[in-house]
């Protein structure tokens, strides 16, 4: 019993190690193990909807009036475009030193079921925004236009006569109080989840693992260093010198969401558990979190984006087609578009590639290539995504100032 007393994050350390060991040497073990992680995403996914709801709802009418929100709300909005060009631009320069895609033999393309009628467009991106049934994107857990619906609600609830509008606030309130306060018994069940995801996913691949890793690996480091530039260097700066934070100490807070969303793969799974840390770890307050972060995990993945960029560069490269520096800008732009619409689940960024490449016309086909090593990348980009958000979180609360409890004393700074 002694394990529980440990810190949360020591758990999920623990488990997750723990669950790498028993997937590869007891690969039958899984299905006695495999439900853990299921009920956990389950649950996950059970609160998100109306966690989303009830947080941008109360969010939103907290911030009052309009001229309000639309300051908070152009500052978030710049901090994400701004993070994720960083993270696109990280990843288009190391993809051109590197050139991991030069050289390799090709023939091992695996076809991709469907492919074509994936194949979304830029077009698709933003008729996806608004929703023709609210309660049809409720039921399908489409989260980019439950976002879009909420905050419309959220601003027209403040427009309506006191009687109504005091008690929507506090109804919508208590529904968000709520929701906080089931996240947090389910946090609380988060290393066995991880233990149950992780040990099936390392029993599955066991076999490959070497392969996957031998033929992609210049490939998969070109993501991870781009990915490591951008998580320890760039935003950490961000946080150092525009929030006048310290970026360690909120990292060590976020270590819990952090390394949920590397086992889960979804910043949309992961969002309860950020929203918590942000809020009660370091100290941003009610009303940013619950509007910044529902909004970040759909609309701000840095990693997604950086990831896009190589993957496509990749392509070409594997292809032996030489792409121009305006053929590179189209494909700069159109990764941060698909990173903004693709949904924070697990290969929603796999998905989105369709996207770039009809929109650059690079070969569909491309992506069985790198079919086989997405998984590892795709823990990896959510780690960044989810890291971003809650980078975001602070810097928004900072410039609202707020104090916050990672902010440098007068002393430190
Ligand atoms: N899995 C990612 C996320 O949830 C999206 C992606 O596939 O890039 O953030």
């Amino acid at each position: 019993m002694k394990i529980l007393k440990l810190k949360l994050h020591w758990q999920i350390l623990i488990a997750l190690f723990l669950a790498v060991l028993f997937g590869y040497y007891f690969p039958q073990g899984i299905r006695y193990t495999a439900w853990m992680g299921q009920i956990f995403l389950t649950a996950l996914k059970m609160v998100i909807v109306p966690l989303i709801m009830s947080s941008i709802i109360s969010g939103v009418t907290s911030m009052g009036s309009g001229k309000n929100l639309g300051r908070l709300g152009g500052k978030t909005l710049l901090y994400y475009i701004s993070t994720s060009t960083f993270a696109i631009f990280t990843g288009l320069i190391l993809v051109n030193l590197i050139r991991p895609g030069v050289g390799i033999e090709m023939g091992f393309t695996q076809s991709v079921e469907g492919l074509n009628e994936k194949a979304g467009s830029v077009n698709d991106i933003l008729m996806r925004i608004v929703p023709s049934n609210i309660f049809e994107s409720m039921v399908n857990g489409d989260i980019l236009p439950i976002i879009f619906f909420a905050i419309i609600f959220g601003v027209f609830i403040g427009q309506v006569g006191d009687k109504y509008r005091v008690s929507l606030t506090t109804f919508f309130e208590a529904v968000f109080e709520v929701m906080m306060k089931m996240t947090m018994f389910i946090v609380k069940f988060t290393p066995l989840g991880v233990f149950g995801i992780v040990s099936r996913e390392v029993s599955r691949n066991a076999a490959n693992l070497a392969e996957i890793a031998g033929g992609m690996a210049i490939y998969m480091l070109t993501v991870v260093l781009a990915l490591g530039i951008h998580a320890f260097f760039t935003l950490p700066m961000i946080l150092r010198f525009v929030a006048k934070v310290q970026p360690f100490k909120h990292m060590n807070n976020m270590v819990t969401p952090l390394l949920t969303a590397f086992s889960t793969a979804s910043s949309s799974a992961t969002l309860p558990l950020t929203m918590e840390a942000v809020e009660h770890k370091s100290g941003v307050s009610n009303k940013i979190t619950s509007f910044t972060l529902p909004l970040g995990a759909t609309v701000n993945m840095d990693g997604t984006a950086l990831y896009e960029c190589v993957a496509a560069m990749f392509i070409a490269q594997v292809y032996g087609i030489e792409l121009s520096f305006l053929q590179q800008m189209l494909i700069v732009i159109t990764a941060l578009l698909a990173s903004i619409g693709a949904a924070g689940i697990p290969m929603a960024g796999l998905v989105m590639l369709t996207v770039i490449l009809t929109a650059s016309g690079l070969p569909l086909e491309g992506i069985g290539l790198i079919l086989a090593v997405d998984l590892p990348l795709d823990m990896m980009r959510t780690t960044i995504n989810v890291w971003s958000d809650s980078c975001g979180a602070v810097t928004v609360a900072r410039s609202e100032k707020e104090e916050t409890n990672i902010a440098y004393t007068k002393a430190q700074f």
